[in-house]
């Protein structure tokens, strides 16, 4: 796992209550990421996950049934003044 640091404007969380991980939809590419991490046996930070803050977290949520790579092409446009 990645630790727990906003995607969006890199706030890293200093308390668990501040935000969390939001999963996406899998895409072809998570799907082979799956496949191939269960044949190796590893674990890792899935592709299709990642770490919203308070702030971000609820409009992340709301994007949830899109892949990550599409929500994230909203979330930027949306919170553009937050982008570093
Ligand atoms: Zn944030």
């Amino acid at each position: 796992m990645k630790p727990p640091i906003c995607v969006i404007c890199y706030k890293e969380f200093t308390d668990s209550d501040e935000g969390g991980l939001v999963y996406f939809e899998k895409s072809k590419s998570d799907e082979r990421w799956i496949k191939a991490m269960k044949v190796e046996g590893l674990t890792g930070h899935p592709p299709y996950a990642d770490w919203f803050c308070e702030k971000h977290f609820m409009a992340a949520k709301e994007l949830s049934k899109l892949t990550l790579i599409e929500a994230m092409e909203i979330l930027k446009e949306k919170f553009s003044e937050d982008l570093l």
